[in-house]
């Protein structure tokens, strides 16, 4: 519970961040810890509330607010007020297995829903979290922990994202031989190729990487499954097999000249300088480049924002995102009280860096693109923009957003980034395991079985729920792997 008096004498107080312009010289997290004895006055201020809603992870209005993995945030709040750092460490790791990527990339669901919250600053449970798993591995604490007994069976995981690496560690515990497939050249799904470096160092995935090899777990990389090796041989070989694919299939802008040269996927653009970086800092120029050119982001979400951040670093000229939507109110109306998740406007670590180098927010808000425009060798040129309006559809007697006839403008453009979410799993996958997909392209399967269409095969995380969060993805792979186990001994214990 904290100190009882903590939350009135003591303020929230942030991890520092690197100033916007010194940050941008490179790919570096840019949160410095606090001191340890900020850090367990922060942990002091968690009230004893009676009702954690922190740690419920429940649907209000829509959305989900609390943790969905139910972290014992209260307990290990506590435990950091009074110094116990390894309890702390304990209880935080029966519920999350990777705390040191939620501290550092989590949205912070419990924040959202903290008592403190309610009248004044929630609790900096976030950064508690990675103060207490940064402080285990400090210690020496997080120790490779191998079965004592095996089952002799034997599972395949393909997909090493946070879905796949939760159900991989949990299933390996419990005795099975786990072999994770995954097609790229390093390990970690959009934990290594998606999340830019400056947000999660790539080294604190390897060394989790590491823990798991050294536990049991074997890495299969550029492997893909379904090209390089036939399911029906995976099927053949496997009692069981974990379908972690995430949800690739990026949704494309249809609009006129998209054939234009210098358009890329958003997630492309940020693997192949992950890529780029980790292989030779930068030096085997294998990666897109957005130096001096005029860079515009489509999507107004956080991946378009790590577009933003990474265009900056390159050295753009300048960039713009758009962002179909109206801009959010800066504080919760009264139609979203807490505890539900505030939809707010949140102005994140790229936009920031913007506004730091060129003098004003990037975003446009109700704006999308009307059309792409090419010069003679056919490179994008500009992109033509269009205004929206929300309208009722007479028809479906829905909101829609419409363009706003003679609104149009252009956007000077070397570079354009799509940013605008995806569209499921990569249906060839699904296909090679005959597995059944629901309307938005999903792998269908119960999500309390997380069982296919498919005997013996269980599908988690993105590919299941569709493109959303490092937490859910955990969550859901914590979960398939009880499911795996019930299925292969008849009873679980996970
Ligand atoms: C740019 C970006 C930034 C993000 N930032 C955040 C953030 O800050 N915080 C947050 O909480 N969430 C963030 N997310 C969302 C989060 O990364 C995902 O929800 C999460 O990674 C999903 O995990 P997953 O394991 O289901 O899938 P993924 O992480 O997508 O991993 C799937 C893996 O499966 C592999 N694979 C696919 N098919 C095959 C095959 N046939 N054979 C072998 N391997 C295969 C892929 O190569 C990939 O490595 C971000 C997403 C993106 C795109
Ligand atoms: S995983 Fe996310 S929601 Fe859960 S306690 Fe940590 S920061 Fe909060």
């Amino acid at each position: 519970m904290g100190k009882p008096t903590g939350f009135i004498e003591y303020g929230r107080v942030n991890c520092p961040a690197v100033s916007p312009e010194e940050r941008i010289r490179n790919f570096q997290e840019f949160h410095p810890p606090l001191s340890l004895e900020e850090r367990q006055r922060q942990g002091a201020r968690c009230m004893d509330c009676g009702v954690p809603f922190c740690q419920s992870g429940m649907t209000l209005n829509g959305m989900v607010s609390g943790c969905p993995l139910h972290n014992l945030a209260p307990e290990w709040n506590d435990l950091i007020y009074t110094g116990n750092w390894e309890q702390a460490y304990r209880r935080l790791n029966k519920t999350n297995c990777f705390p040191e990527f939620t501290g550092r990339v989590c949205p912070a669901l419990c924040e959202a829903a903290c008592t403190c919250g309610l009248n004044g600053d929630p609790v900096t449970i976030r950064d508690n979290e990675r103060a207490v798993i940064e402080a285990a591995f400090a210690a020496g604490k997080v120790k490779a922990c191998p079965p004592g007994v095996r089952t002799n069976k034997k599972v395949a995981v393909i997909g090493s994202g946070p879905s796949g690496l939760a159900a991989a560690v949990m299933l390996n515990h419990r005795g099975h031989q786990v072999t994770v497939y995954e097609r790229s050249d390093r390990p970690g799904g959009l934990l290594m190729y998606g999340i830019p470096n400056m947000k999660l160092e790539k080294e604190i995935v390897m060394r989790r990487i590491r823990l798991m090899e050294e536990e049991g777990v074997t890495f299969l990389t550029g492997v893909n499954v379904g090209k390089d090796v036939k399911a029906q041989k995976i099927l053949a070989d496997y009692d069981a097999v974990v379908l972690a694919c995430g949800a690739s299939s990026p949704r494309d802008i249809k609009a006129p000249g998209r054939k234009a040269k210098g358009i890329y996927f958003a997630v492309d653009f940020l693997k192949a300088t992950t890529k780029s970086l980790l292989d030779s800092n930068l030096a085997d120029g294998k990666y897109i480049s957005a130096k001096d050119k005029h860079v515009v982001v489509i999507g107004g979400g956080d991946t378009g924002n790590d577009c933003v951040g990474t265009a900056i670093r390159h050295g753009c000229a300048s960039v713009v995102q758009l962002e179909m939507m109206p801009k959010l109110p800066e504080t919760r109306t009264e139609a979203n009280p807490w505890p539900e998740w505030p939809r707010v406007c949140k102005t994140d670590y790229g936009q920031e860096e913007a506004i730091a180098v060129f003098g004003r927010d990037p975003r446009r808000y109700e704006t999308t693109v009307k059309e792409f425009a090419a010069d003679e060798e056919g490179k994008i040129k500009k992109v033509i923009t269009v205004r929206l309006e929300q309208k009722k559809n007479p028809k479906t007697g829905r909101m829609e957003m419409v363009p706003i006839a003679g609104s149009e403008e252009e956007l000077e453009a070397d570079l354009v980034l799509i940013a605008a979410g995806f569209l499921g799993c990569e249906p060839y996958v699904a296909q090679a395991f005959g597995i059944e997909t629901d309307s938005r392209g999903n792998a269908a399967a119960r999500p309390d079985a997380y069982q296919t269409s498919v005997e013996k095969v269980f599908a988690c995380g993105d590919m299941r729920r569709g493109q959303s969060l490092v937490v859910w993805a955990i969550r859901e792979g914590r979960e398939a792997a009880r499911a795996v186990d019930l299925k292969l001994m008849g009873y679980t214990n996970l």
